[in-house]
């Protein structure tokens, strides 16, 4: 089989990241060689960053938003199980997190990498966090509650204000993890954002549905006492402090973020958003018409239960498609997929199923 073209999105259904908007790719090449690590010395770049942080704020609705634009969701998700972590570092010997069982691998990478235990609470029968089962799992060592909105596998928006109230009951952190849905959500009915509930910490991820380039994810809390857990000191650089993970940091992943968010907040976002999810539905029908089971599309990402031959036929043909952990075909409706493909798709399937 041909490689595509690098930068190729024609046929791609299964990323979360997409085709950066055309101010985005211009404003990251602008950037290329910034480093907003050391604002010292890239003041111009730190003055963005702080921009992307108030944007993502009005996005998530938290006014005097505190955050950095990290590398991605993965970065994001880690920084704030080690702020769960640390805020409680002398009370508590061994510290648990407790995540919906649909939580990204990330978290597993987090706990692991910060000697956290994780633990993995079942969903319910529509896929979200059942929160009977949450609690279940929560005890005086639980220093952080997370939960997700949006979904990786079917795009779903766990109970966030009942998880905010389980997380403050048991003196926990609670961090919501936005990194795909975060810009869609705000053009939805879902309680989901600072506004709606007692969130801490939130990951949302320019580089997914906010159409920056990559890396660009993002890491929001609601003070920035919270961020003061991670200060190390930084002698040699002349700011006094560091917070992020990661030392030099892609000032172009912070250029592309403000550009993706100057052109598109709110109204590109939503006009966006509402194109991709009636597509979704769309394409959820057209595939339910054809006898397969489909997961309901609660946000742009569809998964249908075609059979393993037919996924492995639509590859053979060049569509990158994703599969579920129980083997699902997965389709995320990012601003690449059209219309066009879908329905070359459904031909494609209805020639070769
Ligand atoms: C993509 C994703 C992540 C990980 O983000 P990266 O940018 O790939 O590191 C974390 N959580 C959710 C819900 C995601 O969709």
């Amino acid at each position: 089989m041909q490689r595509p073209e690098p930068q190729e999105f024609a046929r791609v259904l299964s990323s979360m990241c997409t085709e950066p908007h055309p101010a985005a790719r211009a404003a990251a090449e602008r950037f290329l060689a910034t480093n907003p690590g050391d604002p010292g010395t890239y003041g111009t770049v730190a003055d963005l960053e702080r921009e992307a942080v108030d944007l993502l704020g009005e996005v998530t609705r938290l006014p005097d938003p505190t955050g950095y634009v990290t590398s991605g969701g993965t970065e994001a998700n880690i920084q704030a199980i080690r702020i769960a972590r640390n805020r409680t570092r002398d009370a508590v010997d061994r510290p648990n997190v407790v995540v919906p069982d649909h939580a990204h691998f990330s978290f597993s990478k987090a706990a692991d990498l910060l000697s956290v235990e994780l633990r993995r609470a079942p969903l319910d029968e529509d896929y979200r966090a059942d929160l009977d089962a949450m609690a279940a799992l929560v005890d005086a060592d639980t220093v952080g509650v997370v939960g997700v909105a949006g979904s990786t596998e079917y795009g779903r928006v766990d109970p966030i204000p009942d998880l905010a109230a389980l997380a403050e009951e048991a003196d926990a952190l609670f961090h919501v993890d936005a990194a795909w849905g975060g810009f869609a959500l705000p053009f939805t009915e879902y309680a989901w954002d600072f506004a709606d509930a007692a969130v801490d910490t939130m990951t949302i991820d320019p580089h997914k549905l906010g159409q920056a380039a990559i890396p660009a994810g993002g890491l929001l809390a609601r003070s920035s006492a919270l961020f003061d857990t991670l200060a190390v000191d930084t002698p040699y650089l002349e700011s006094t402090g560091q917070v992020t993970l990661t030392g030099t940091r892609s000032g172009a992943g912070v250029a592309s973020a403000v550009a993706a968010m100057r052109e598109l907040w709110a109204d590109g976002y939503r006009t966006e958003y509402e194109r991709a999810q009636a597509l979704a539905e769309w394409f959820a029908d057209e595939l339910r018409e054809r006898g397969y089971d489909v997961v309901d599309p609660t946000l742009p990402l569809v998964a249908a239960a075609l059979p393993e031959a037919t996924i492995g036929t639509l590859r053979e043909a060049g569509w990158r498609l994703s599969k579920t952990g129980s083997g699902e075909a997965r389709v995320v409706v990012m601003p690449h997929v059209t219309r066009g493909a879908l329905t070359s798709v459904l031909a494609d399937l209805d020639r070769l199923g």
